[in-house]
């Protein structure tokens, strides 16, 4: 078929209808946002007196003050001491969020073991837990276990306090607007599961299911300055997978969710191994620390990740130079992306760069290298600052900043109403 290029318009056609973007719906009048706006400026810092707010929020003092006496009432606020005001104004009451307005769920799951915890709106970690998981025992199995030791984890903490929001994680892609696992590779049964709708009956609470990688990243960049976004998080663990938080510090999901997972791409100089995908030499299958296991394994048979940790960490020639070039696929990898995205900051995290110095210095040497100065002149690429609970970090940011959320204080205001 041939493809004609339109004709040229002439100065008097008319441009074919153009989709103008809708201004941000301010819905002043709708208590429900009102009460989020203000809660998440408290929540955030950038405001702690009603003196503070109005500005911040935007709305009238007489609007701030009542949105304040209502969070103030339900307990979703408190006074948290004072602060001094400029002149003669008598010291203002410092607002914080409340440690008895409510409790998040926590549950980072990986491929064989789970970090839960419990916080508050305020942050503090209450109780948590490692435990052992086997993702192939499925969905049923699995999610029993995290909810019964999240079940005993709130047993620990102070009694009567809401829960708000639980967030789970899980390694392989999600559709977190159903709150299913996609045809997740290494998760026999859990393709369509409704991990998020049963997580939020078990609890009675909205519940957020997210990949793993992505809370990873969301937390570290939130533990760190607002100026080292956009970033990019690459996981080097059993697999390889990647996470990106945009400049407005928020995760970028993709169309389907898809966004980030970079396991199956595949860089130059890949030798042809057969991935778990179906095609070969993706990167998870030539350069993660399942690919070195394999490597340092016999007749095909790989050997325990943690004896490739526990080699590297006895400077095991064979591991580190498996290592090393593992890092040279990974920096070409990472080079592209940097050209791609632009970030402020690549954070490589997983247990391969956990166990060995190496996998990031190699990834470093490439990617510098490899990529062009405008793309690379600010850019920090460095180790994770949070290691094995950036996952629950993330979790946290997304947990208190759902039940902050304008719908969820929407059913606040109706349960109680
Ligand atoms: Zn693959």
């Amino acid at each position: 078929m041939l493809h004609r290029s339109p004709p040229a318009p002439s100065p008097q056609a008319p441009l074919p209808p153009l989709r103008l973007a809708t201004p941000p719906l301010s819905g002043r009048t709708d208590t429900a946002l009102t009460l989020s706006t203000v809660a998440r400026l408290v929540a955030s810092g950038a405001a702690l007196s009603k003196a503070d707010l109005v500005p911040a929020a935007r709305l009238a003092r007489t609007t701030v003050s009542t949105a304040v006496d209502e969070l103030l009432a339900r307990g979703l606020l408190q006074i948290d001491g004072t602060r001094p005001t400029v002149g003669r104004g008598r010291p203002a009451d410092r607002l914080a969020l409340s440690p008895r307005g409510g409790h998040v769920l926590l549950a980072d799951v990986g491929a064989s073991s789970a970090h839960l915890a419990v916080v508050d709106l305020s942050q503090r970690m209450l109780a948590r837990t490692e435990v052992d998981v086997h993702m192939d025992d499925g969905p049923d199995v699995v999610l029993r276990t995290v909810e019964t030791q999240l079940t005993h984890l709130r047993e620990t903490v102070p009694a009567g306090v809401p829960v708000r929001a639980v967030v789970i994680g899980l390694p392989g892609p999600v559709d977190g607007t159903r709150g299913v696992p996609v045809r997740p590779p290494i998760m026999p049964g859990w393709h369509a599961y409704p991990v998020a709708a049963r997580l939020s009956q078990t609890f009675g609470c909205p519940a957020v299911l997210e990949n793993d990688v992505n809370l990873r990243a969301l937390g570290e960049a939130r533990a760190l300055p607002a100026d080292q976004v956009p970033l990019l998080f690459v996981k080097v663990g059993t697999g390889i997978g990647g996470g990106l938080v945009s400049r407005e510090g928020t995760l970028h999901h993709g169309a389907d969710g898809a966004a980030g997972d970079i396991g199956h791409v595949r860089v130059r100089g890949a030798p042809d191994e057969p991935c778990v995908c179906g095609n070969v030499g993706c990167i998870e299958a030539v350069a993660s620390a399942g690919a070195i296991a394999r490597r340092l394994g016999t007749q095909g048979r790989p050997i325990p990740t943690a004896e490739v940790r526990a080699l590297l960490a006895h400077g095991d020639a064979g591991a580190v130079a498996a290592v090393r070039e593992a890092a040279a696929l990974i920096g070409e990898l990472v080079a592209t992306l940097v050209h791609f995205y632009n970030p402020a900051r690549v954070t490589i995290g997983g247990g391969l760069s956990a166990a060995s110095d190496e996998l990031l210095a190699g990834v470093r040497s490439v990617a510098y290298q490899r990529a062009l100065p405008l793309a690379t002149r600010n850019l920090v690429l460095t180790n994770s600052v949070l290691g094995e609970y950036a996952g629950l970090a993330g979790a946290a940011v997304l947990g208190i900043e759902r039940a902050l959320s304008t719908e969820s204080i929407g059913l606040l205001l109706a349960q109680r109403a």
